[in-house]
């Protein structure tokens, strides 16, 4: 039977933010996020645009606000702008309150309007370095003058541009406060999140690339005032305004225990499995009922019993130099 009653977990949490990742392809291969010779998913695997509207829109109907769309890199799945339009009209209708992406900004010069035409009034564009020669080592195959050029298309658009940066220890430690101070410039928030241990470990050491957030903090502290900001959004960041600037900044400390409390949130891959929390392996198969019935609600029963099994919280752990808690799928598959 289908009833519209809000999805609660069982530590009381209203679930109202859904992210989903859409392709788990990209036309980048960043360090700590893929190998460069990756195997992709067969296409048959992946929900298809009607099957992905579905979802999201059983997701709507029980309560989620704020979809944010993500991958791999969302806008190099072909025909996304249909998929971005047919989410525009629950913004119409006011159920959706938010739409949004996170995108590495390669296509963006493409899809700006048509984004910004959707709805779409905010992006995440993660971007960790400002020097071509870095950008190349980073993202193996990206270029930056590309993605500076999606994100003027984006502001151009109307569309606000929050800068995503992964920090990097003896990678971008040197260019904090020139990235600080080029967003500035351009009105952007930004927001540093500290390396996952995602994916495996084998050939990309992601110790050696770990760098604290509370050193990088501590780093702008010596430089600016630092107001810390009570916004919370149910994730793992948090917000300080530098008073200088009036810009915010972030810190995604996703190895924190400080946000689960609060989580309203539950990542549904390309493939159709809901991942109920970040840190855990546990996922519930959302494809098949979808796919056993034009009905919904199979898939909304299925939607409900995996809420109902929502951990409390995650395992990661750093403290002891060695990455407990590992969860071993990729990012671009669980979409960050
Ligand atoms: N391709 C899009 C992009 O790069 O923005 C969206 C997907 S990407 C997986 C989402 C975010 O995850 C990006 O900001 C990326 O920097 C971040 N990310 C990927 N691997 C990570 C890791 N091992 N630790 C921390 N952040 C990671
Ligand atoms: Fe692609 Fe984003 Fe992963 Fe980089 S972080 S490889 S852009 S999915």
């Amino acid at each position: 039977m289908l009833t519209d009653a809000p999805l609660i977990d069982p530590f009381q949490r209203a679930i109202r933010y859904l992210r989903v990742s859409v392709t788990d392809r990209c036309d980048f291969r960043c360090v700590y996020c893929m190998s460069e010779q990756m195997t992709f998913l067969p296409k048959k695997e992946l929900l298809t645009l009607e099957e992905l509207d579905r979802m999201c829109s059983a997701f709507v109907r029980m309560g989620v606000e704020k979809l944010r769309i993500t991958g791999g890199e969302p806008l190099v799945r072909r025909d996304m702008m249909t998929f971005f339009r047919a989410m525009g009209r629950h913004l119409e209708t006011g159920a959706l309150k938010e739409l949004t992406l996170t995108t590495n900004g390669s296509q963006l010069d493409r899809f700006a309007d048509d984004l910004a035409a959707a709805g779409v009034r905010r992006v995440n564009v993660s971007l960790d370095t400002l020097d071509d020669a870095k950008f190349a080592a980073i993202t193996r195959w990206g270029r930056l003058a590309q993605v500076l050029k999606g994100i003027d298309a984006a502001q151009k658009a109307g569309i606000r541009v929050k800068i995503n940066a992964v920090a990097l220890k003896g990678v971008n430690e040197d260019e904090l406060f020139d990235l600080q101070a080029w967003c500035a410039d351009r009105d952007m928030d930004l927001t540093f999140i500290e390396v996952m241990p995602m994916g495996d470990l084998g050939n990309e050491d992601r110790l050696a690339q770990y760098w604290s957030l509370k050193d990088l903090r501590a780093r702008l502290d010596d430089r600016f005032t630092l107001v810390d900001l009570a916004e919370r959004t149910g994730g793992p960041a948090r917000y300080v305004q530098v008073q200088e600037t009036g810009q915010k900044i972030g810190f995604i400390t996703p190895l924190s225990h400080n946000f689960c409390e609060s989580c309203n949130r539950v990542r549904l891959t390309c493939t159709g499995q809901l991942y109920m929390c970040l840190g855990q392996e546990d996922m519930a198969d959302l494809r098949a009922p979808l796919r056993a019935s034009p009905d919904d609600a199979p898939l909304e029963d299925a939607i409900r019993a995996a809420i109902a099994r929502k951990p409390k919280g995650h395992d990661f752990d750093y403290s002891r130099q060695m990455v407990d808690g590992q969860v071993s799928r990729h990012m671009s598959h669980t979409g960050g």
